[in-house]
């Protein structure tokens, strides 16, 4: 067992001291067991608990702190002067031992083989692609991939396409990598995940600059991520595919491309792969006189820089992640803030959120072996499946509908309790900013008290009143209220539920997929759709998480599964595979009968996870670790694998 990319320690004693101060301290006494060989260091009385809402140090006490960090610096100093050699790897049970006592909570056994592979326990990249060494190169060679957006998901079927070996190109519509980190550009857009765990897991950065990092920063690791993989002379930016038909003589899919200035151009692939993303066609609130607005008006996602926000009257209308995120920002400068909020968010407690990573922290992530995986390792099973239970609905609940579970209700007070106790002598603010949906029924925001802080600001307003009508020069309530501004943003999210539009997909016997979902996307795991071979969608249909987890994880294991699909195609000279209609069906029973049970799908909820049809169409309703399982490999069962027909050539 070894860790990638150490550096050797140079520092003195007083230095790693310093430095110590500043851990994560359950993170770090894991690492030490890898350190030292002595696995006592987690079987005494030091036992961190599972402490979403303490200070992230498991509930040790002060005494103990200072013990370990006591222990610490004597365990460093000694690998330091014996030349960063390590004991052997701890054993399996031990492993097993670290990740209860890291995340302080008994980790189902499970759980342990996909823990381990998240965090690359046993080193090197364990989810690359590693191709049966019976597929030759040229059979690579002759099967192209056309892969549809060079997002963060696009880039990684990329990467791991490049890794097999497998021919590939990518069309961007943008004029750069990264997706929604190049397009959403607004005054403090930055991620609510933290980077420690939302990064590629073969591509982690010890120097995040903080927990939670700003949309520029997220494009520079995308950016030199694409750099060190030779991504872009693949990629065909400010081009769009907007239509693809299925050819079933030669198995291909014929894929029409059109650039900026128009020009279209016809490409063949043996598979598309859409890496589109959810969330980057923004949508406009469906208000009567929307286009009567003379002022300067403007989504989110297509942030106006040119703007003057300086002493204008500005109305916000949608309160949801990303004007929670920009609301603070421009509310300092603006005149007057109007915010129209309809639901509020559920606040989480995040007192980093804001925060630079300190030094000592970026040191250990850097030079002592196994720290930066169990620190990723904490945030991962913290935010992931250890947050299942509190979403899940109790079917024995009697309680108010505001909650779905004795679990959930308990987080709610909580949730209510800080909220409330950020504001002051504001009762119509104390009492809108409580949602009345259950904790989990839409994407709560991490809060470090800025918000709550700009909406009791002098010159910011919440109106809770509905919208009635846009003039040209107001927003006018259904109370009669007459509000003039300035200028217009809207917080109002994205078509998230029209999947793959406004592409064009015809599959086999010329059916077009829009007319198959009629406003309702499935897919097999959110991947596969009956009549549509070799077509693999990523961040399609059921995959999207509401509380527990990263896209980044999604998209890795769609990524492995796909690449199976096509493992799977040329092991056995098929050309090409189709999910079967049965297994597509029961999937998406199951999926749909969970999400009824999980906040987000009981009926007193409406986000922009249900569709137009009121199903959960967006998100996973299970825990991470079984979608991991079910995409570890596609089995074959599942599918209709053809050989390629015959093609009759005509007689001159
Ligand atoms: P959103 O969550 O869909 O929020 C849209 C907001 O607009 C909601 O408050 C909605 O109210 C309101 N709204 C829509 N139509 C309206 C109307 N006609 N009148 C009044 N209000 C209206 O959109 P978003 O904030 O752009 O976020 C979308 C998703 O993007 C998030 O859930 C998250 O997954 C992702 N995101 C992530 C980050 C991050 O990582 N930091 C940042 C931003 C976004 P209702 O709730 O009542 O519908």
């Amino acid at each position: 067992m070894t860790d990638n990319n150490l550096l050797p320690i140079s520092e003195d004693d007083s230095q790693i001291a310093k430095a110590i101060e500043q851990a994560h301290l359950p993170s770090l006494i894991a690492a030490l067991v890898h350190v030292t060989g002595d696995a006592s260091l987690v079987k005494g009385d030091i036992k961190p608990v599972y402490d979403f809402f303490g200070d992230g140090q498991g509930g040790l006490t002060d005494e103990q702190r200072a013990r370990t960090k006591a222990l610490a610096l004597e365990a460093i100093k000694a690998y330091r002067d014996r030349g960063h050699t390590l004991p052997p790897a701890p054993d399996k049970a031990t492993v097993r031992a670290l990740m209860n006592f890291v995340s302080g909570a008994d980790i189902p056994e499970g759980y342990i083989p996909f823990l381990v592979e998240e965090i690359a326990l046993e080193g090197g990249d364990p989810k690359e692609p590693r191709f049966a060494p019976s597929i030759s190169d040229t059979q690579r060679k002759n099967f192209h991939v056309l892969i549809v957006g060079a997002g963060m998901s696009g880039m990684l079927a990329a990467i791991r396409l490049k890794q097999a070996g497998i021919s590939f190109s990518v069309v961007e519509k943008n004029a750069d990598v990264g997706g929604t980190w190049l397009e959403n550009t607004y005054p403090g857009c930055r991620v609510d995940n933290p980077n420690h765990m939302y990064s590629y897991s073969f591509e982690p950065f010890h120097d995040w600059p903080q927990h939670f990092s700003t949309q520029p920063v997220l494009i520079s690791y995308f950016r030199r991520v694409a750099e060190k993989y030779g991504l872009k002379k693949f990629v065909r930016f400010e081009t769009e595919m907007v239509e693809a038909r299925f050819d079933e003589v030669r198995s291909l899919w014929r894929a029409k491309l059109r650039t900026k200035d128009g020009r279209e151009e016809s490409v063949e692939a043996n598979a598309v792969v859409t890496a589109v993303g959810q969330l980057n066609r923004p949508k406009l609130p469906d208000i009567k006189g929307i286009e009567k607005f003379k002022g300067v008006a403007f989504h989110s996602a297509r942030w106006n820089h040119d703007a003057e926000l300086k002493g204008k009257r500005i109305a916000v209308i949608g309160t949801g992640a990303s004007a929670f995120q920009f609301v603070p920002e421009i509310a300092p400068e603006a005149k007057e803030l109007l915010v129209f909020q309809r639901t509020p968010p559920w606040l989480g407690a995040t007192p980093n959120y804001h925060e630079d990573v300190a030094e000592g922290k970026k040191w250990l992530l850097k030079h002592v072996p196994f720290y930066a995986k169990w620190y990723r390792f904490w945030l991962f099973w913290m935010l992931t499946d250890g947050l299942y239970p509190f979403v899940q609905a109790d079917p024995g609940w009697n309680g108010p509908s505001t909650a779905i579970s004795a679990t959930n209700q308990g987080l709610r007070d909580i949730l209510v309790q800080y909220t409330t106790a950020q504001i002051a002598n504001d009762d119509a603010l104390a009492k809108a900013a409580i949602p009345d949906y259950p904790v989990g029924g839409k994407r709560s925001v991490r809060d470090n008290g800025v918000w709550l802080a700009a909406l009791q600001r002098p010159n910011v307003k919440v109106v809770t009143q509905p919208i009635r009508e846009i003039t040209e020069d107001a927003v006018v309530t259904a109370d009669g209220a007459v509000r003039k501004v300035d200028v217009l943003i809207y917080g109002t999210g994205f078509y998230a539920s029209n999947f793959l539009e406004p592409m064009t997909f015809k599959g086999r016997g010329g059916v077009d997929l829009h007319e198959q979902w009629a406003g309702d996307a499935r897919a097999y795991l959110g991947m596969t759709i009956p009549n549509f071979p070799n077509l693999f969608v990523m961040y399609g249909p059921n995959t999207n998480i509401v509380v527990n987890g990263s896209i980044i994880f999604f998209s890795e294991c769609e990524t492995r599964y796909i690449l199976g699909a096509i493992e799977l195609l040329l092991k056995t000279g098929s050309s090409e595979i189709e999910v079967k209609k049965d297994v597509h069906d029961a999937f998406n029973e199951k999926v749909d009968a969970q999400n009824a049970r999980m906040a987000w799908g009981v009926p007193q909820v409406t986000s922009w996870y249900k569709n137009q049809k009121g199903r959960v169409s967006q998100n996973w309703p299970f825990p991470l670790i079984d979608y991991w399982k079910a995409t570890l490999a596609p089995d074959p069962g599942d599918f209709i694998l053809r050989k390629k027909k015959e093609t009759v050539v005509a007689a001159e």
